[in-house]
This record gives C-alpha cells, sequence and structure tokens, in this order.
C-alpha cells in the first residue's frame, strides 16, 4: 500500500505513527499510515486509491474529539488546506486551518459571530463536522456553505439549509463526505467589545475546567433541559478514577488523562458513567466524543 500511495505522489506520507501525538486526550496506540495530502487534486487520487481498495480511512482534524486505539487503515490530515480570505464580512477558511486561530484573527478584526470559538481546539473541519459551540450558539449560526467532497467523489457545496445543523450534529456525521472548506458570514461589531467578550469567557473557562491535564472537553452531550456535568456529580463521580483516567473535579463533564491513561481507561470510566446514570435516573448519556478503534483486517 505505501509504495502505491508514493507512486500516485498523494502527498507527505508517515507510517506506524504514535497516535498520542494526535489527539488532545494523548492517548492512542499506533496508526499504520498518515497522509498529509498536497492539494485537492492529490486528496481526490487518495480517495479515489481506497475506495478501489476498499481500504478504511479517517479524516483527521485537531484530534480534540477523538478517543484513538489503533488504527490500521489510513488517517488523513488536511494540514495544507489552510487558506484564509476575509472579504468585508465573509470569510472563506481552508478545512485544515485551525478555528481558536480564525476565531481570534476576524475577533481582532472587529468581526463577531466566533467569540464563542476561541476555547474549542479544533479545526474548521472538525468544527463544521461537529457542529462545535458554545454559549447558546454553534457553528450552525454562522456557516454559510461548505465544499465538500462526496462519496461519489464529487466536488460539491452544501448549503447551510441542507446541514441539518442541531445540537452538536450535522449531516456530516450521518453521510460520507470530506470537508475542504468553509463560507462563514459574520457581522461587524466593535473590536473592544468583542475583545471583552472574549477574555471574560477564557476566565471563565479556566476557572470551570481542568485545562492543565488532556482532555477531549465535554464527554456527554447534555440530555434535554438538564446538564451532563450535574447528573455525573449527583452519582457521585467527581474525581472517580480507572487506570489512568479520572472525571475531573473540577468540571464532572471532563474527563482527564492525569496519569498515562490508555483509551481504555477513558471507555470504561465513560461505560460506567452511562451505565450508573441510566439506573439512576433512566437516562441514556450520548457520548460527544468519538471512538476510533478500527483494524484493518488484511
Ligand atoms: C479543552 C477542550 C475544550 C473543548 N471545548 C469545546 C466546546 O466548548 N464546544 C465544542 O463543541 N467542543 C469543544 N471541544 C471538543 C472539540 O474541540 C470539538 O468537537 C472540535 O470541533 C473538534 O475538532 P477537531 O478538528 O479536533 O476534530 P477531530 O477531533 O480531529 O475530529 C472530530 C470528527 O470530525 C471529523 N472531521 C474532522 N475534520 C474533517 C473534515 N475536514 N472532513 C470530514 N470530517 C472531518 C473527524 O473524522 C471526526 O469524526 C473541546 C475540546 C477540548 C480538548
Amino acid at each position: 500500500m505505501i509504495e502505491d500511495l508514493k507512486k500516485l505522489k498523494v502527498g507527505r506520507i508517515e507510517t506506524n505513527i504514535d497516535l498520542k501525538k494526535y489527539s488532545t486526550y494523548k492517548v492512542g496506540g499506533i496508526g499504520k499510515v498518515l497522509v498529509i495530502p498536497d492539494n485537492e487534486k492529490c486528496l481526490l487520487t487518495l480517495i479515489d486509491y481506497i475506495k478501489k481498495n476498499k481500504i478504511k480511512y479517517k479524516i483527521l482534524g485537531n484530534g480534540s474529539n477523538l478517543i484513538f486505539s489503533d488504527f490500521d487503515g489510513i488517517l488523513i490530515k488536511l494540514d495544507k488546506f489552510d487558506y484564509l480570505t476575509i472579504n468585508d464580512t465573509i470569510v472563506t477558511v481552508g478545512a485544515g486551518y485551525s478555528l481558536q486561530k480564525l476565531a481570534i484573527k476576524v475577533s481582532k478584526l472587529g468581526l463577531s459571530g466566533l467569540e464563542f470559538a476561541t476555547g474549542i481546539p479544533g479545526t474548521v473541519g472538525g468544527a463544521v463536522y461537529m457542529n462545535a459551540g458554545a454559549y447558546k450558539t454553534d457553528m450552525g449560526y454562522i456557516v454559510s456553505e461548505v465544499k465538500v467532497l462526496d462519496k461519489n467523489l464529487e466536488i460539491k457545496k452544501i448549503y447551510n439549509k441542507d446541514i441539518n445543523y442541531h445540537y452538536r450534529d450535522s449531516i456530516f456525521q450521518h453521510d460520507e463526505y470530506v470537508i475542504l472548506e468553509a463560507k462563514i458570514v459574520l457581522k461587524k461589531g466593535s473590536k473592544d467589545e468583542i475583545m471583552d467578550i472574549i477574555e471574560n469567557r477564557r476566565q471563565r473557562r479556566l476557572m470551570s475546567q481542568p485545562l492543565e491535564y488532556p482532555s477531549a472537553g465535554s464527554v456527554f452531550r447534555n440530555p434535554e433541559g438538564d446538564f451532563a456535568g450535574r447528573l455525573i456529580e449527583d452519582i457521585g463521580y467527581k474525581g472517580k478514577k480507572i487506570g489512568g483516567a479520572m472525571v475531573s473535579d473540577k468540571h464532572a463533564n471532563f474527563i482527564i488523562n492525569y496519569d498515562n491513561a490508555t483509551s481504555d481507561d477513558i471507555i470504561n470510566l465513560i461505560n460506567e458513567i452511562k451505565k450508573e446514570v441510566k439506573e439512576k435516573y433512566k437516562i441514556d448519556l450520548k457520548c460527544e466524543q468519538e471512538i476510533v478503534r478500527w483494524y484493518y483486517e488484511n
């Protein structure tokens, strides 16, 4: 497979990568192949090869919502899709661009709408896919269209009304798309007011989230009318440990890697919480984070 990929000139190829380096949880085993396509043409060639050979693949953003164990397919990272153009209030940005960097950049220009994103350590592609959000707003409010590569290897645009954005949900989680680029529409605002909001929220996050430890942010989606953190606190799980994973005692909806956790430690803790919450409250907590543990059989 590696020789084929080299011949096809699909971009930078790395083998036997340490997945810990690609996840904000800092857990994971070995990833067999990682490809960083140089451009859209390379990506098309790569996906075409993947489909013809029935190989499993996964698009990797910044790994800030993933729990990795071993991965024997092809990981694709869109680092080269990191372009940005700003035309008045309209932002066109590549999927590999850092969401935090984008949020700070536009805010400093007095553009409002991405203040919520300065504490979200993902890429634009990951945020569009997840419908990342905070403070009662999310990507669904500002994304006007998304350029994608679909499963038939066609490049097309999907407009906001067809993305079906809901709380941490989008069409991209239910069908096969590679997100290439997003168009985001912001509003003109006061730079000072925008920067004050960002600073205020930064302080709140520092106070309420265990940012000194590796994590992948909130573990569970909030159930309708309630907070996952409250339920986890109520079952007495703040500070609960399995192996090197621990429910944060600062924020019960965060699991932290406090001491060389494995992905199994985290997954076991997640499953235990789900079981306890179900038993006590008859509520099915839904995990917001994604477990990536494919092993390609060959
Ligand atoms: C400290 C901390 C705080 C956080 N706070 C928040 C928060 O306030 N709100 C929030 O919503 N999230 C939060 N998160 C979670 C996370 O940052 C977001 O879900 C983010 O959007 C994930 O982006 P990513 O690039 O890291 O995606 P990844 O974790 O790499 O991938 C997530 C999913 O998106 C898919 N994907 C990524 N890029 C593409 C692409 N180009 N095309 C197709 N699919 C793609 C991946 O295949 C995967 O299925 C936090 C995480 C941390 C560590």
